[in-house]
């Protein structure tokens, strides 16, 4: 079985354990409205942004 590294979660940069999915995690730990306000900063970041200065 090939070695697969731990899991980080991108909300709070915890390391999850090894039997734990992100999945599980966030769910778990982390609500709907944490989850929703991470991918929507995320997707903000990504769009592109005209330089004013
Ligand atoms: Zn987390």
């Amino acid at each position: 079985m090939p070695y697969e590294p731990p899991v980080e979660c991108p909300l709070c940069r915890e390391t999850l354990e090894l039997d734990q999915t992100l999945e599980t995690h966030l769910v778990g730990s982390h609500t709907h409205r944490e989850v929703a306000r991470y991918l929507a900063s995320h997707h903000e970041r990504v769009q592109p942004r005209s330089v004013s200065d």
